[in-house]
């Protein structure tokens, strides 16, 4: 069942949203060659918790960290760790904030130094299919439309959606119905409707869609060993149309 949220609750999901912005826009300054990925883990716990809220990821289901660090072929739930950052490494950095009971989640790609013109369009290709996805989040369109979004976008430029992981409603639980694949066929799925949140997080790969989790029972990578992007935000659907609720105090969404 998909909770729906008043307009009073999507403000103070604002305002948790604020929070992820916030701390994903300090890590992007961060990342360079030589910066380890828990170095970047102690900057975003201190700066959630600074802000009076805290950091979800920490403890949810025994994860040991506030963010996600993943690595090039690391596609999602990587473990910050002592690893050092290099010229040419793609990170994803995922981080999810509690405030005043609900929560905001959000991840980007960022390019450590100079990467190659094809993991920049790798990069490129995500964050404008969750771009493409968002447009379709209007009353009224099914919950496909935006995962067939993602799916053709990615496509059309020769990259894979991953399958084994997808987005999700939130709201006071970090996931709540519904899931939201990143794949799927227009037209179909239950109808969107005023009130409801979902986060948008398409998982794009350069190679095959496949994927596997490590021993460590969280890191997930390419099974081709190429590498993978992902982008996400917290979005409500209002009859205003999208609003990004991951976004910086001025409304900024390219974090
Ligand atoms: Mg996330
Ligand atoms: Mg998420």
């Amino acid at each position: 069942m998909v909770i729906r949220k008043s307009r009073s609750e999507i403000e103070r999901m604002r305002r948790a949203g604020q929070v992820v912005a916030e701390t994903l826009r300090d890590l992007r300054k961060m990342v360079e060659p030589g910066v380890t990925t828990r170095e970047l883990d102690a900057h975003a716990e201190h700066k959630i918790r600074s802000a009076g809220a805290y950091p979800t990821f920490k403890g949810y289901r025994g994860f040991p960290a506030s963010i996600c660090a993943s690595v090039n072929d690391e596609v999602v739930h990587g473990i910050p760790s002592d690893r050092r950052l290099r010229d040419g490494d793609i990170i994803k950095i995922d981080c999810g904030a509690t405030l005043d009971g609900y929560v905001g989640d959000a991840a980007i790609s960022v390019a450590v130094g100079r990467i190659d013109a094809d993991l920049e369009k790798l990069i490129e290709a995500t964050r404008d299919s969750l771009f493409k996805a968002i447009e379709k989040m209007i009353p009224g369109n099914r919950l496909y439309d935006v995962s067939y979004a993602v799916q053709e976008y990615v496509e059309e430029r020769g990259f894979s959606v991953v399958r084994d992981f997808c987005g999700h409603g939130i709201g006071q639980r970090m996931h709540e119905d519904p899931q939201v694949p990143n794949y799927g066929r227009p037209g179909t799925g239950p109808k969107l409707k005023e009130g409801w949140v979902l986060a948008i997080e398409p998982m794009v790969n350069a190679g095959t869609f496949e994927v596997k989790v490590l021993p460590d029972g969280w890191t997930v990578k390419t099974r081709d060993g190429k590498a993978s992007s992902h982008f996400e935000h917290t979005i409500a659907i209002t009859e205003d149309g999208p609003m990004v609720l991951t976004a910086l105090e001025d409304g900024t969404i390219t974090l």
